[in-house]
């Protein structure tokens, strides 16, 4: 499988190879045509598997495909991760495939001055990257603020999150958003808790092993 075959827009082709990305790694191949046909998505990944961009790829064709309007700034993607240090990886990746495109990330997370990213999060960027925790003190929070025009909902490392006793976040946080977005869930091992939480904020995933 190429990069070709997947069809990508030439913002992301050309990102790709000025990243050395020449071919899809197996996740990759995929999960970007079901992630680009819409789909609800539960994969069995681990880090160096390629999920980052096995998520972020088919997020930045669909924002890509369906450009937002020119005043109408919305955070239109929210992508979770259980700490700060692969929330600060999954910006820099993504900044990186969208080299050359209008996207606007803010990175949301513990250890950062609230009311700077709370001025950053007013602007309404067009993907958030953030953990639970953090997160969720903002929608609490802020007026000015909100997930209920998330289009695409990202939990990464689902099953770390849970074990360090995140659930009732991630419930607060699904619920928020709204019904008809799409959910994609990333973890290293399927344990009950991570069923239950695919139960809980998924409609008829695809589940990919690889
Ligand atoms: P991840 O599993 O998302 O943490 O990615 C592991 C590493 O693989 C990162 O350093 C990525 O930059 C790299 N990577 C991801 N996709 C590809 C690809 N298609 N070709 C080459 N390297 C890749």
């Amino acid at each position: 499988s190429t990069f070709q075959s997947l069809s990508l827009t030439r913002p992301i082709m050309r990102a790709l190879s000025t990243l050395n990305f020449h071919k899809p790694t197996p996740i990759q191949a995929k999960s970007i045509p079901i992630a680009l046909a819409g789909k609800d998505i539960v994969a069995g990944a681990v880090t160096g598997s390629g999920k980052t961009a096995a998520f972020l790829i088919p997020i930045l064709e669909r924002l890509a495909h369906r450009p937002k309007g020119r005043d109408d700034a919305k955070t239109r993607v929210l992508i979770l991760m259980p700490t700060r240090e692969l929330a600060v990886q999954c910006v820099s990746v993504g900044r990186a495939l969208a080299k050359f495109m209008d996207i606007t990330f803010c990175l949301c997370v513990g250890g950062l001055s609230v009311k700077v990213q709370e001025n950053q999060l007013r602007e309404r960027p067009d993907i958030v990257v953030a953990t639970p925790g953090r997160l969720i003190d903002h929608v609490r929070n802020s007026a000015s603020f909100g997930i209920d025009d998330v289009e695409i909902l990202v939990m990464d490392e689902a099953d770390r999150m849970l074990e360090d006793g995140f659930q009732a976040e991630l419930d607060e946080i699904i619920k928020a958003t709204p019904k008809s977005r799409q959910t994609m869930l990333f973890s290293a091992t399927m344990t009950d808790d991570v069923d239950e939480l695919v139960r809980l904020s998924m409609k008829r995933p695809v589940r990919l092993f690889v």
